[in-house]
């Protein structure tokens, strides 16, 4: 039996050993970072540390730099109506987005995307020239497809309409350059776990003169006043040091994953002529491919992989266990049947060709069966009607 060959990075990437390393000499200290003693000061110690990293992996300084529990929260901090009059986010933004953070629903306008989930730049002009203060949330890459957004022509528009831009740039690190004024962002969220750091862990990254006027959580007035309550020391510490490991090697990875990228969408198509990959116009991650097969359900295509060795995904795994058809398809009107089809893809730093190789057989296998299950199904149908 062959061994498990996971793909679903966009969900979860593994634990890298120096973040693993990280955390577990941070788990060995005892003090709080708001104390004064040297127990105190070495848990404060790593917290800086980390902050540093972080904000070295996005080019920020490190004051601009908040701890969260993560993206959601993140984007939760970041989306209040301090920052704007009114909210625009694009049509695929991750829920947490999408549901218009701190503002209220009337407050909140959709952007519409192209059939490649590409954000229609001629409508974010008009739609923000409504605004005094414009706030605008558009993702760097999209976690089911990969489409990466032009945020750098994004934020020109914006600031030209005196607003600011917020980035979702969950899926960028370790795939893409993440320097927050190269992308020309006000505010940029990350996420530990998508980057090889630990789960419930991430960060909001403004820039410098960028002021929230209402934290989400009041207390002790941890991270500036931003986020009160005693620091998750050691998941910071295993954050900075995955946000090292990231910097250090991303652009290689990236080259790499892009070369196993084609390759499986190459043995896609070859095994499966009718297979749709989706968003092939557009620039895209180089470790995402989001295709479907007419006729395969997402459901049972998932297991008949998994039961082969094989961890793919249906999508955002947020709404994966109820398999719905995807807001992001949705949105670049795709028809919701091949919608519903859809399986991610997603590949990650120690992707390897035997991987891929075992995906490629494992869709041999299983698409043979899930053919004839589908022509039986169509028959049947046919005989009932
Ligand atoms: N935004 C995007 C694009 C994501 O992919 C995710 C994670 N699925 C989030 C936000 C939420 O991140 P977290 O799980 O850290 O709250």
């Amino acid at each position: 039996m062959a061994e498990r060959a996971y793909f679903d990075w966009n969900a979860a990437a593994p634990l890298r050993e120096p973040a693993r390393a990280a955390m577990v000499a941070a788990l060995g200290l005892t003090g709080n970072a708001s104390s004064v003693h040297g127990e105190g000061r070495a848990a404060r110690r790593l917290i800086e540390d980390a902050r540093a990293q972080v904000a070295s992996l996005v080019g920020a300084d490190a004051k601009d730099v908040t701890f969260t529990s993560g993206a959601t929260e993140a984007n939760m901090l970041a989306l209040h109506t301090s920052l704007g009059d009114r909210l625009f986010v694009s049509a695929v933004e991750h829920p947490s987005v999408r549901s218009g953070g701190r503002f209220p629903a009337e407050l909140v306008e959709e952007l519409p995307v192209d059939g490649d989930g590409v954000v229609d730049l001629h409508a974010l002009r008009s739609a923000i020239a409504r605004a005094e203060r414009p706030l605008t949330s558009v993702m760097l890459a999209n976690n089911e497809t990969g489409v990466i957004q032009s945020i750098a022509k994004i934020a020109n528009i914006v600031h030209a309409a005196n607003g600011l831009l917020h980035v979702d740039a969950v899926q960028g690190p370790g795939r893409l350059d993440c320097d927050i004024k190269t992308l020309g962002a006000d505010l940029l969220s990350i996420s530990a776990h998508k980057l090889g750091g630990p789960q419930g862990v991430g960060a909001l990254i403004r820039r410098g003169d960028i002021h929230i006027g209402e934290p989400l959580i009041r207390g002790g007035g941890q991270e500036r006043g931003l986020r009160a309550g005693t620091e998750n020391v050691a998941a910071i510490a295993g954050f900075g040091a995955a946000c090292a490991a990231a910097a250090a090697t991303w652009r290689s990875d990236a080259i790499r994953m892009a070369v196993l990228r084609d390759r499986l969408e190459a043995g896609i198509k070859a095994a499966l002529p009718q297979a749709v990959i989706f968003a092939p116009g557009a620039p895209r991650l180089p470790n995402t491919t989001l295709f479907a097969v007419p006729g395969f359900k997402a459901e049972t295509t998932i297991i008949a992989f998994d039961l082969n060795g094989i961890a793919v995904s249906s999508g955002s795994a947020c709404s994966s266990g109820k398999v719905q058809a995807s807001h992001v398809l949705a949105a670049m009107g795709v028809e919701s049947e091949l919608a519903r089809g859809a399986l991610r893809v997603s590949l990650g730093w120690s992707t390897s060709d035997a991987d891929v190789e075992n995906l490629l057989n494992a869709l041999t296998k299983v698409s043979s069966s899930l053919l004839k299950r589908h022509e039986n199904s169509r028959l049947n149908s046919g005989l009932a009607a």
